[in-house]
C-alpha cells in the first residue's frame, strides 16, 4: 500500500518554511516562497504534481527515479529531496 506521509517545518523565518511529501523511499521539499509558479515540475510529471489538488506533490504516483529528474528541473530551487533512510 502506497503512503503519503506530509510534515511542516516552520522556522523562525517564513521564508524558511517548507512542507515535506515523501513516499517511505524520497522526501519531496517544497519552499513555497522560492516557488516561481511556472509550473515545470508539473508538465515534466504531472502525475506527481498536481497544483489543484491537496496534498499538491503526490510522491507515490511515479517512480523515485522520475520524481527525482522532475525536482532537478525546478528552476528556483523551490524544490529540493533527500533519500530515506533504508
Ligand atoms: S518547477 Fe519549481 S518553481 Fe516551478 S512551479 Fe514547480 S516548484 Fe514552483
Amino acid at each position: 500500500m502506497k503512503t503519503i506521509s506530509i510534515s511542516v517545518n516552520l522556522g523562525m523565518d517564513p521564508k524558511q518554511i517548507t512542507k515535506e511529501y515523501s513516499n517511505g523511499e524520497v522526501t519531496v521539499v517544497w519552499n513555497a516562497s522560492k516557488c516561481k509558479h511556472a509550473g515545470l515540475c508539473v508538465r515534466t510529471n504531472p502525475a506527481v504534481f498536481k497544483p489543484k489538488e491537496k496534498p499538491w506533490i503526490d510522491p507515490t504516483a511515479s517512480s523515485t527515479e522520475q520524481i527525482v529528474s522532475a525536482v532537478d528541473q525546478c528552476p528556483s530551487g523551490a524544490l529540493t529531496y533527500y533519500k530515506n533512510k533504508e
